[in-house]
């Protein structure tokens, strides 16, 4: 008899007694589950690549009362290439830990793990793997039921809070509004997660040159065939949870922003400073208002300091 098999992402494993190991598992069908496999610790054994972080494939699954046992998985993709280079590899880090720490058991998490695969593709195989766990983290921030709001300050409602980030609020405040927690934004930093948060990526993607370019090229990565459409129907979703924010959002302040982004040219060293930034930014408003330390994040901005 086949057993029940669910397209899952790994997003954590802890050694277990009786040489198991215990898997936490996003799975596109029936959300956040708990699984055992055993012997994966062993150098001999096949199975050893569905035990680790990052691994998306189907998965096999024993069922006994309620607990499940992975006995088998075809891999769909490793993203192996996240291992190139610490920034990649702590921004893949960070979307699993994201994914793990922000969603339930027993609800359909199938968007945001859309989001978490597209982020990984990007993350493993684009240009820019900040750039995609920056977008990542703002729509599972999103997903969370914590939006992010840049067009009005937090505290008088006054429009486009341009500078300051309060992340006890959630979003912009005015000079006047804002308090000793909130954190002072640099203009590119600010307009960077500003673009971020209502999807408007033109003039934020690196070129090689090192010039920003108005294409959307980060986005679309063809490496990973695997993951196209057809096979599990992993669109990008994260893209409808960023279009659905954004209607409405034709604001003059909006256009503004917009204009001329295209013609600007910032090279690639400010696009990183901005990146972390955003990243440090929305690091504490993860802490703030979703409550939880994303370890791999703080790693990865703490390695920023020894650059
Ligand atoms: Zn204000």
């Amino acid at each position: 008899m086949d057993g029940l098999k669910l397209n899952a992402l790994c997003v954590k494993a802890v050694d277990y007694k009786d040489n198991k190991t215990l898997l936490t598992l996003c799975t596109i069908e029936k959300g956040k589950i708990g699984a055992a496999i055993s012997g994966v610790k062993s150098e001999k054994s096949k199975l050893r690549f569905a035990a680790s972080l990052l691994c998306f494939g189907e998965y096999i699954f024993s069922e006994r009362g309620g607990r499940y046992t992975v006995t088998g998985c075809t891999l769909t993709d490793g993203f192996f290439e996240a291992r190139n280079g610490v920034e990649r590899l702590y921004s893949a880090l960070a979307v699993t830990e994201i994914l793990d720490k922000t969603t339930e058991e027993h609800t359909d998490i199938s968007a945001n793990i859309y989001s978490a695969l597209n982020a990984l593709k990007n993350i493993a195989y684009g240009e820019n793997p900040l750039g995609a766990l920056l977008e990542y983290t703002v729509a599972a921030s999103a997903e969370a039921g914590y939006a992010i709001d840049l067009k009005t300050c937090a505290g008088c409602g006054a429009p486009a809070a341009e500078g300051w980030f309060d992340a006890e609020t959630g979003g912009g405040v005015c000079g006047a509004c804002r308090t000793r927690n909130s954190v002072g934004m640099s203009k590119g930093a600010f307009r960077l997660l500003y673009n971020t948060v209502y999807n408007k990526k033109r003039g934020i993607e690196p070129r090689e040159n090192g010039v920003l370019n108005s294409a959307n090229s980060g986005a679309k990565t063809q490496k990973n065939d695997a993951l196209n459409s057809e096979d599990i129907g992993a669109k990008a979703q994260g893209n409808e949870v960023f279009s659905s924010e954004n209607s409405g959002a034709k604001t003059r302040r909006n256009d503004a922003l917009n204009s001329g982004n295209g013609s600007i040219e910032i090279h690639k060293n400010d696009l990183e400073d901005n990146l972390y930034e955003c990243l440090r930014v929305v690091n504490s408003y993860f802490s703030a208002c979703n409550e939880v330390r994303i370890n791999a994040l703080n790693q990865l901005l703490s390695l920023r300091f020894f650059k």
